[in-house]
């Protein structure tokens, strides 16, 4: 599977896509708010994969509560799948719990879920199906 983006929790997208652009060369190509999960995303494309810079929106969000705990830092894995309903019925199977029960619809209009750490060797793991 490609791995679509990797997505890395910030206190502030200004100041983490500053340090980007500077350092590596990498532009913001889009910008959005997910107010269902009270974040605010940035997509860097950085070859075929992005980087998404997670900003909270507000005290209770995941992302918030991430950061809190851990730092700023490295959050989740992303990988595309084109066929997302038959994949989480695939991985539910093979026994790895979801933490959604179905897909649902993510930053740039994508279809998504992801798997719970707790069988994923503790790294949170999305899967995304591209909105056409
Ligand atoms: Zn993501």
């Amino acid at each position: 599977m490609k791995l679509e983006h990797i997505g890395i929790a910030v206190h502030s997208i200004q100041d983490s896509a500053a340090f980007y652009r500077k350092a590596l060369g990498l532009e913001i190509f889009s910008e959005e708010e997910v107010p269902s999960q009270k974040v605010r995303v940035a997509f860097l494309k950085a070859g075929e994969t992005f980087l998404e810079l997670l900003e909270a929106t507000s005290p209770d969000s995941v992302v918030a509560r991430f950061i809190e705990k851990r730092g700023p830092g490295l959050h989740h894995l992303a990988f595309e799948t084109s066929r997302i309903s038959e994949k989480m019925e695939e991985l539910k199977n093979l026994g790895f719990p979801l933490i959604d029960a179905r897909p649902r619809i993510g930053a740039r209009g994508h279809k998504v879920c992801f798997l719970n750490p707790k069988g994923t060797q503790n790294t949170l793991i999305e899967l995304v199906e591209p909105h056409e």
